[in-house]
């Protein structure tokens, strides 16, 4: 039987940060992977030669030596991810549909705090203070320094108000309401649901710079296989973890994988949706008040896709990607209700990608979804799903391409979709419960699967643990990892790689 250290369940950015950060820390691991592939939400697919992301299509977190700079140079492969920053002047731009107003959003929070004091000037102040808000959460988060994080640090204050109350009590206006609560489309959890401090933790970086990097997910997946071979870590895909046995004193002795080969480990972290872990874990070693916490986590919204490209456009060779958001209604609690049925929220997502030596403007569009749209079609599979789904998926991507049309007139001709994504696409390639982007939705006083299990030797990390994306998922890792190694050596070996 195979002895190893660590048993990380989960190849996504999370099992591969963890992997990597045991690993260079001495230990022996073991990455099993559902898929044929590690990767998870950061692997791309190939249409016509044309990448698209599934994933990963940007983030923020690349300006100056933030989290996430740190996190890829205590892992080695900073150098790999090369981010390509949105137009500093319009990073992002708010269609908001009713009001017939477009609000272009400039990189770089005082910026960002400057332009919508001037759309909104009647409300200056309750700008100023939002703002203000963000820089002090950011300021009070220990985690955001990789040397400081722990498991459970001191809660904030913002950490116990939902975003909508912050917004509430700075400003009746529900347009700047809207746009200042929007990005909560990117993380997955309504500005009623969230706590502020949540809120300012993931749009901060959307504020300072949105990036996304070259070669997409990709590139991390290359920098990780890379760096894994420096070191000692097995990674198995199609392989899960049949059964726990041998359980003592609240430990478990042996692993039986689904491939039928048993393992041994002092601990194993597991890094997928909290549904997913409830599959595995022996139930009778935990109370029904664990389990029926874990159950009752609400997923995230996650999206419809289409994924398409602009054909005989003249591109410049350094275009840069592009975000709009279509608002219909300025009330993102009401575009993000599953039970909402009036005209969805657009975010459509341009990049230029290279295709046999031609740049080629490559168009994705994300319509916030929820499970139950599909849900009559749940027992179908990729590959065999009934017809009555496929005329649905069609009708669908096609009225989400006629809005692209309607709102970037200048491409009615030229627009070509290539593939469309629903919910049941995203469940079954990314092995989730229900095609969820973010995991759970993460809410004020929600205690989330993180760090040890009931069981000793059992671990919970991934997006669904501190904060959604791949920054989160990532930070996730670095705060297990912390916890599992000794304390000294970790903080030692972080120390070390930030001074390099
Ligand atoms: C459509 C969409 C768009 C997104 N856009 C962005 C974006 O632009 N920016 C951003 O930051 N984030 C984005 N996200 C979220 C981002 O993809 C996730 O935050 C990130 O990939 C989570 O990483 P993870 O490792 O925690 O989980 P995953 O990437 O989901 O990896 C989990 C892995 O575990 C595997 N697995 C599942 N069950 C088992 C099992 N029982 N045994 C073994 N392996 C198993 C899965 O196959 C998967 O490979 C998006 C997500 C979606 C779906």
């Amino acid at each position: 039987m195979k002895q190893y250290n660590s048993i990380i369940v989960g190849g996504g950015v999370s099992g591969m940060t963890l992997a990597l950060l045991l690993a260079a820390n001495g230990r022996k691991v073991l990455l099993l992977e559902k898929a044929p592939t590690i990767g998870g939400g950061l692997c791309r697919f190939y249409k016509k030669g044309i990448p698209f992301d599934t994933g990963f299509h940007f983030t923020g977190g690349f300006v100056g030596t933030t989290t996430l700079h740190d996190m890829l140079t205590v892992l080695g492969i900073r150098d790999s991810i090369r981010p390509i920053f949105l137009d500093r002047e319009n990073s992002n731009q708010f269609l908001f549909e009713e009001e017939g107003r477009m609000l272009s959003v400039p990189a770089g929070r005082e910026q960002c705090c400057a332009r919508f004091e001037s759309y909104f000037p009647a409300e200056r102040a309750a700008v100023k203070r939002y703002f203000q808000m963000v820089d002090r959460v950011i300021e009070a988060t220990p985690s955001f320094d990789l040397r400081k994080i722990s498991i459970s640090p001191d809660p904030l204050d913002e950490d116990h108000v939902t975003l909508q109350h912050v917004l509430d009590s700075l400003t009746q206006d529900k347009t700047l309401q809207a746009a200042l609560s929007v990005y909560c489309m990117c993380y997955g959890t309504r500005p009623n649901e969230v706590s502020f401090a949540n809120h300012a933790r993931v749009s901060v970086g959307f504020y300072d710079a949105i990036a996304r990097v070259e070669e997409g997910g990709d590139a991390f997946i290359r920098a990780f296989r890379s760096a894994f071979k420096q070191h000692s870590i097995e990674v198995r895909c199609n392989t899960t973890i049949k059964e726990c046995l041998d359980i003592r004193d609240r430990k478990v002795g042996r692993l039986l994988l689904s491939s039928g080969e048993e393992v041994t480990a002092d601990e194993c972290i597991f890094t997928i949706h909290p549904h997913e872990i409830l599959k595995i874990l022996p139930r009778q070693h935990f109370s029904k008040a664990f389990w029926d916490r874990v159950a009752s986590f609400g997923s995230s919204n996650g999206f419809f896709s289409v994924f398409g490209a602009i054909d005989s456009v003249e591109l410049a060779a350094d275009a840069a990607p592009s975000l709009m958001s279509v608002v219909p209604r300025a009330d993102v609690n009401l575009l993000m209700d599953p039970e909402y049925v009036g005209p969805q929220a657009l975010a459509i997502f341009q990049s230029q990608e290279l295709v046999r030596d031609k740049a080629v403007r490559v168009l994705t569009a994300f319509e916030p979804s929820y499970f139950q749209q599909v849900a009559f079609w749940k027992d179908s599979r990729v590959g065999c799903r009934p017809e009555a789904y496929s005329v649905y998926k069609e009708l669908h991507a096609s009225s989400i391409c006629d809005r692209i049309r309607q709102v970037l007139p200048e491409y009615k001709d030229s627009f070509k979709m290539y593939d469309a994504a629903s919910m049941l696409t995203f469940r079954d390639y990314l092995s989730t419960p229900d095609g969820s982007a973010y995991g759970i939705r993460q809410k004020v006083g929600q205690f989330n699967l993180f760090g040890k299990l009931p069981l000793r030797n059992f671990y919970a990390a991934g997006q669904s643990a501190v904060l959604p994306g791949i920054l989160g998922a990532m930070l996730s890792s670095f705060v297990v990892a912390r916890s599992i190694l000794d304390q000294q050596q970790y903080n030692t070996y972080v120390s070390k790689r930030l001074c390099n």
